[in-house]
């Protein structure tokens, strides 16, 4: 017999009829013999609704009401997949985060989780009950609800995998799997039967948005067995795993993140500490910085520039503002009207002439590139958003065409 964590996404759960259809692949789970925990996530777009409802009341609510609202969206999907388990005939029981024992830290909103108590859940399973567990939520130590960030369900659903030591985590969503490049935006994309951990981190993080990059984080560190599967169709899916076995595939995929804006401070010192003072304080205003350029020193002289998410951009500049009177710059020029492509794969290490042949898919496409930044399994370049489409569709064209279907 295995324990079995399957997790289903807002749009698996979004209306009656779908609801039952992952209550019978819940139900046909058990029937083989597994123990079952589920994770479910709020209802189709319940938990936007919720914000706007929410600035509709109070455009700067504090951070614990806005969880506490938040929190709610999950908690309607884990009774309604209950009660349609029940009406199937089977045992079962919901239970909010804080029930299931997920303890976070007080970081409203974006919450941590520190541990999960396991009595209850093991307690539950004990007595061969479906396990439904509210996705996205946990308790802090103050007795308080806090939600883990948006996308979080995948998290919780890793986290009670590790915790329990699952056989398997499987996470259905309305994709059959994770392809090598968005297939709206790329109609020849394949679907990958494997993929790594620090590839699908990659891809996540780029924006690939199949699998929240905090939910994969901790499947690689408590070594998840992971699958992404749809929900809507009965096929196999994707295994994230620690190695794969197709290690002629040099390249795993193509993502796009349109979620970036560059800041250029201008016409900074050519001296030791600017650096280290620009981003010292980006870091204690908690602003994430992801592609750092800088320029050659000419006459003692130079330019910083560097990638935030859109929503940082303004508490970026304003930062590097307070900076005026130690950075002397000249100026500071921002861009959000580009995007960030990249190309990933585990295979690249042992194989030069990657980043050669994607900067020539970008040539021959008449694509201009910004930045450029790598790592040992990543090639990103920054280039204008209206060209990311077809940058993409270019780059995966020359990676990733003549694979089998
Ligand atoms: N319902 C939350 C969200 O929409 C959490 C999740 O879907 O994983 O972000
Ligand atoms: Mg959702």
């Amino acid at each position: 017999m295995s324990l079995i964590v399957q997790k289903f996404g807002g749009s698996s759960v979004a209306n009656a009829e779908r609801v039952f259809h992952v209550a019978h692949i819940i139900t046909d789970t058990y029937d083989q013999g597994n123990d079952v925990i589920v994770v479910v996530s709020a209802q189709g777009d319940t938990t936007d609704d919720l914000i706007a409802k929410a600035a509709q009341i109070n455009p700067a609510p504090s951070k614990r009401e806005m969880d506490m609202l938040l929190s709610t969206g999950e908690q309607i999907s884990i009774a309604l997949l209950a009660m349609a388990i029940e009406k199937l005939g089977y045992p079962v029981i919901s239970l909010t985060g804080p029930q299931a024992g997920f303890v976070t830290d007080s970081n409203y909103g974006k919450a941590r989780i520190r541990r999960i108590e396991k009595e209850r859940v093991e307690n539950e399973i004990g007595k061969h009950n479906i396990v439904i567990v509210a996705g996205f939520q946990g308790m802090n130590r103050y007795d308080n609800i806090t939600t883990l960030g948006r996308g979080g369900s995948d998290t919780s659903a890793v986290a009670l995998a590790a915790a329990f030591h699952a056989d398997l985590c499987q996470i259905f969503t309305d994709v059959d799997g994770v392809y090598t490049a968005d297939p709206r935006i790329v109609p020849n994309a394949k679907k990958l039967d494997e993929i790594t951990y620090d590839e699908m981190l990659e891809l996540a993080s780029l924006g690939a948005n199949v699998l929240h990059n905090r939910s994969v984080e901790m499947a690689k560190k408590y070594n998840v067995n992971l699958e992404v599967v749809s929900s809507l169709e009965r096929k196999p899916g994707t295994k994230v795993k620690e190695a794969t076995d197709v290690e002629k595939m040099l390249i795993k995929g193509v993502a796009r993140d349109n979620d970036v804006a560059r800041i250029s401070v201008v016409g900074v010192p050519d001296s030791p500490g600017v650096a280290f003072r620009l981003f010292s304080t980006l870091a204690s205003k908690k602003i994430d910085v992801d592609i750092i350029l800088q320029s050659i020193g000419r006459n003692d002289s130079k330019d910083i520039s560097f990638t935030v998410s859109k929503g940082n951009v303004e508490e970026a500049v304003k930062a590097v503002e307070s900076l005026k009177d130690i950075l002397r710059y000249q100026s500071i020029e921002r861009a959000e009207d580009i995007s960030k492509v990249s190309v990933v794969g585990a295979g690249m290490q042992s194989n030069p002439g990657v980043a050669a042949k994607m900067f020539e898919a970008l040539m021959d496409a008449g694509i201009n590139i910004q930045m450029i930044s790598t790592s040992e399994i990543k090639i990103s370049v920054l280039i204008e958003r209206k060209n990311s489409t077809r940058a993409v569709a270019a780059i995966h064209d020359a990676f990733l065409a003549d694979l089998p279907q």
